[in-house]
């Protein structure tokens, strides 16, 4: 039996379930369980606070859990991190009102400074020598300077609108996080089969998510040319089509080259150009 933790609520749960999901680990009982069982497969999923995790997987009440980076690091919790997730992607900043003086970290001297991770934080402002006055506090860090709360804040940001929102300018990236999946010390080892079959789901998973299947017809002629644009898993499919003079070629493209590929295959004369979302990639 695996025990998997996923935020309960929040950011990451939508696309922990869904990544589950589609590993083929469905969840049999629905929200607001603190536990649930996972159908056909030997394991059970907690419902937990994103930052009760951390703990709950270094004790080893969980064997895995989907998390952000940046949870594991202020928590400064002895799991191993298995795998990067390519979501809930943010950094951890340092951000000053836009009317306040700042050259370089050393305009923090003596200022104080909101946060929901002081551990990291304070790490960062010893390495680079600086005294600041932390003021740890929950939620809603980025109106703290607002209310005369704080100098500066110190939050995770993604896409800066909320700095923007209230009048905040980021200044020092600290950390850049995403979601990964981490492991429990000792069931690495001890639980070592089960760990594997999962990572070799999820990787399966990621990978079909940045490629997509990609068909279409060519004349005879050209199949030689558009296989050097394709760049392939191993050769590309080429099948006859009655039409005399003509085949359909089924390849596996990477997302990154697609819009690339797509051009370069149009102009040597690629027609009918289909392109399919791959549910799995079992290599
Ligand atoms: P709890 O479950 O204990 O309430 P939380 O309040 O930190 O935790 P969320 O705000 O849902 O939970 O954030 C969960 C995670 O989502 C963060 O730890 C981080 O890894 C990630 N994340 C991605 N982008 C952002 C962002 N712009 N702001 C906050 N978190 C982000
Ligand atoms: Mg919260």
């Amino acid at each position: 039996m695996i025990k998997i933790a996923i935020q309960k609520s929040g950011r990451l749960y939508d696309e922990s379930i869904d990544l589950l999901r589609k590993c083929g680990l469905k969840i049999d009982n629905g929200k607001g369980q603190l536990k649930a069982k996972i159908k056909h497969y030997d394991a059970e999923v907690f419902f937990l606070r994103n930052s009760d995790i951390p703990q709950y997987l270094e004790d080893g009440i969980v064997d895995l859990a989907i998390i952000g980076e940046n949870v594991i690091t202020e928590k400064q919790a002895n799991v191993t991190n298995l795998l990067g997730l390519g979501f809930s992607q943010c950094r951890l900043s340092i951000a000053t009102p836009k009317d306040m003086a700042y050259t370089d970290i050393k305009s923090l001297e003596g200022k104080k400074i909101a946060t929901s991770y002081p551990n990291t934080l304070r790490t960062f402002l010893d390495e680079n020598n600086v005294n600041a006055d932390l003021h740890i506090i929950s939620g809603s860090v980025e109106i703290a300077p607002n209310i005369g709360l704080a100098d500066a804040i110190c939050d995770l940001v993604s896409s800066g609108s909320t700095l923007f929102k209230n009048g905040l300018v980021e200044q020092e990236i600290i950390l850049e996080s995403e979601a990964v999946i981490a492991a429990n010390n000792s069931a690495i080892s001890e639980k070592s089969e089960l760990i594997e079959d999962i990572l070799f789901r999820i990787r399966a998973v990621l990978k079909a998510e940045n490629n997509r299947y990609i068909l279409f017809n060519i004349p005879d002629d050209k199949i030689e040319t558009v296989s050097g644009i394709l760049p392939v898993l191993k050769s590309p499919t080429v099948l006859p089509l009655i039409e005399e003079g003509w085949s359909s070629i089924h390849t596996v493209i990477n997302q990154k080259d697609f819009w690339n590929v797509i051009s370069k295959i149009k102009k040597e004369g690629a027609q009918g150009i289909l392109v399919l979302p791959i549910e799995n990639m079992i290599l």
